[in-house]
């Protein structure tokens, strides 16, 4: 599998691929370097990425973006109140507690969970990497926002494994881009006191900041913090909000009571946005936006400046709380690196360089980074490509606990995973069990997590266990580990007893004595000694979905993908048809004009007329099998005459080449 890594945007999407040595940026199926997040239902099909976008303004019901601040978030979360104004399409409470999207699909109501939409869009993401790298694609690097949970990164893990891909590690967002910093800038970078480098990513709905330690070959994130809601998209409805009331005063509409309508003055508010970014006005034009009212306006740089003070009021409050976690001051940082399509906001990057008192860098490739550093880590995964070793420890932002039945030892549970430190990470603890037991991980602090988040992240079931003869409880072994995606598992168990073993008496050589002395017998002595005494079995009930359930969802998605491919390739055979008529009409009063009986002209003619007629009418919507037959109906007897052709013209060349011989 070619290394392949995505950094799924809550906006649009960037996928590297590392290839030919080197980590390429994938372009899309009209050659753009990103690709819109979004997943379009129509009647006969899915509109997935760019074909979803270019529908998107006239099917707003049935078109879901904004995926990512669903994937694996509950109905009921706080933060649901706030997600739900940026949807355009009705959201509702799926079986398992999450979010589905309920939209009109080859003409019936159907709801799709946000695993199975993330899923969708992740691959379609892989089929444009197939079609444009023509390499086997299985293993996904994909990151994801510091601030996700268990159960996000569960889910995210999961909907790349519905669309087929073996996601080999879910990273954090601003760790990937870190990573790719510290590869691909290793000859800038330290041997040995390593560089302090803030990183600062503010896309279209989040805004994360980390703090690393980087030298040549290794990196450790310090500390992370994050504002789950500021974004490109606040600024968006900043200007969209100072529109509508402009035009309830200016042209007695409201443009909030017409979704289409506040829809396009949201596009036309970041399209503004965007020119802002270059220029210190710009115009504000939409046509028959509503009630056949045209709007125009303007906006200057100023003004937008001002509509986004309290955004801007805010942008301090995670950079401090990552220093603070990191024991650092502004002044101990190096370098301040920063990402994200928000950060080009003049009014943005002046307040973060006033926040670090220091002159911001670009050197990161602000769309791109985080893909690449994917690419990278998907490299680095892989057992066929060779990559430069790059050693990165991450930043664990949330406190978990194990939690047990107490028996025999003093506690209940214990804080295995402290927030702040690093992971991946491995913890050995010893419990005195009499049977049987079961383990829960939870998150320990709620301050820590976002508001409402369910403390409980994982449950175990420890299975075998049996105390030796004579004893009421054994020693048992587990072994914890905060993984390298960052889920908190347990990673095995066992039981362990004391054992009588003998052990080697290595003897001191004594002063003048030959150090090897082969004569000597070896001396045992007899030690007690914990030894493993048997494997115990760990049943898993994580926040991933049951095999079952996910197995009924790759089926579903399998499915789709036929059912989207058999409508991409009935429109083609269609189309093939409708040219073929063009083509055979055009060519029998040219080319073919001399090699076909009046009779048969006008037979053929009779029949061209028919076939377009059909196609504009009874045809225009109809079947695969159908568009081929009435090609091959034609094509026998435009290829009849076309043979003709073909043999006079052979002809002709042959007389020509025996002219040149002769
Ligand atoms: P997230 O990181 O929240 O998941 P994303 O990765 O899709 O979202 P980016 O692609 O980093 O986000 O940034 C997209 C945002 O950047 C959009 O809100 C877009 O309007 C904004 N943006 C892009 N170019 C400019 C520009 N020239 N001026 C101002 N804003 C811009
Ligand atoms: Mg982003």
């Amino acid at each position: 599998s070619a290394p392949f890594g995505v950094d799924l945007g809550n906006s649009s999407s960037v996928i590297a691929c590392a290839r030919n040595r080197g980590i390429d940026i994938i372009v899309n199926e009209v050659s753009n370097r990103n690709t819109p997040s979004l997943v379009g239902f129509g009647p006969k099909n899915r509109f997935i990425g760019e074909s979803g976008k270019n529908q998107q303004t006239s099917n707003l019901k049935n078109t879901v973006d904004n995926i990512k601040r669903i994937l694996g978030a509950n109905f009921n979360d706080p933060d649901f109140e706030i997600e739900k104004k940026y949807f355009t399409c009705p959201l509702v409470e799926s079986k398992d507690g999450g979010i589905s999207a309920k939209v009109r699909f080859l003409g019936e109501q159907q709801e799709f969970t946000a695993t199975q939409l993330a899923a969708m869009y992740i691959d379609k993401i892989k089929d444009i990497t197939i079609k444009e790298t023509k390499a086997n694609i299985t293993d996904i690097s994909l990151s994801v926002p510091v601030w996700y949970t268990e159960k996000q990164r569960r889910a995210a893990a999961d909907a790349c494994r519905i669309a087929g891909l073996n996601p080999v590690r879910i990273v954090n967002e601003v760790t990937a881009a870190a990573v790719g910093y510290g590869v691909f800038k290793a000859n800038d970078l330290p041997e040995d006191e390593p560089k302090k480098v803030a990183f600062v990513d503010i896309g279209h709905s989040s805004y994360q900041v980390s703090i690393a330690a980087v030298k040549k070959g290794e990196l450790k994130i310090l500390a992370s913090a994050y504002d789950k809601h500021f974004g490109g998209r606040d600024f968006d409805y900043a200007i969209a909000s100072h529109f509508a009331d402009e035009f309830v005063g200016k042209y007695k509409i409201d443009v909030r009571e017409n979704p289409k309508a506040f829809y396009r003055i949201l596009t036309a508010a970041e399209k503004l946005k965007k020119v802002l970014s270059a220029n210190t006005q710009a115009p504000f034009n939409i046509e028959s936006v509503m009630n056949d009212v045209d709007v125009s306006s303007s906006l200057t740089r100023e003004e937008l400046e001002e509509f986004v003070q309290p955004l801007l009021a805010r942008v301090h409050v995670p950079i401090e709380s990552a220093l603070k976690e990191a024991g650092l001051t502004t002044d101990d940082i190096d370098s301040i690196e920063v990402i994200g399509g928000c950060t080009r906001v003049p009014s943005l990057k002046n307040k973060l360089k006033d926040i670090f008192g220091k002159e911001l860098s670009f050197t990161l490739n602000q769309d791109e980074a985080i893909a690449r550093g994917n690419a990278f880590i998907c490299a680095t995964h892989s057992p066929t490509v060779r990559v430069r070793p790059f050693k990165f420890e991450d930043y664990n932002p949330y406190s978990v606990s194990y939690f047990w039945a107490k028996e025999e030892e003093d506690e209940d549970h214990m804080e295995v995973f402290p927030r702040g430190g690093s992971f991946p990470s491995t913890k050995i603890i010893t419990l005195f069990r009499k049977g049987d037991f079961e383990v829960e991980a939870k998150y320990t602090k709620p301050e820590e997590l976002p508001v409402g988040t369910s403390p409980l992240v994982a449950k175990w079931e420890i299975k075998g266990v049996v105390p030796s003869e004579g004893e009421t409880s054994i020693a048992t072994k587990i072994k914890l580990r905060n993984d390298p995606s960052g889920f908190y598992t347990i990673e095995a168990a066992y039981t362990v007893e004391e054992k009588i073993v003998k052990e080697l008496v290595e003897k001191e050589p004594k002063e003048g004595e030959e150090q090897d002395d082969e004569d000597s017998e070896p001396e045992y002595r007899e030690v007690k000694k914990l030894v493993k005494k048997a494997d115990l079995e760990v049943i898993t009930h994580s926040a991933s979905l049951e095999p079952s359930v996910r197995e009924e969802f790759i089926e579903k998605e399998n499915a789709l993908v036929m059912g989207d491919k058999l409508v991409a390739d009935t429109e083609d055979r269609k189309n093939a048809l409708e040219e073929y008529i063009y083509d055979l009409r055009g060519k029998l009063d040219d080319k073919y004009k001399d090699f076909a009986s009046d009779a048969e002209k006008e037979q053929l003619t009779a029949l061209l007329s028919k076939t377009e007629d059909w196609l504009y009418d009874e045809g225009y919507d109809s079947t695969k099998a159908k568009y081929i037959a009435k090609y091959e109906e034609l094509a026998s007897k435009g290829n009849l005459i076309k043979g003709r052709y073909l043999q006079k013209e052979e002809e002709k060349k042959q007389a020509y080449r025996q002219k040149q011989e002769a």
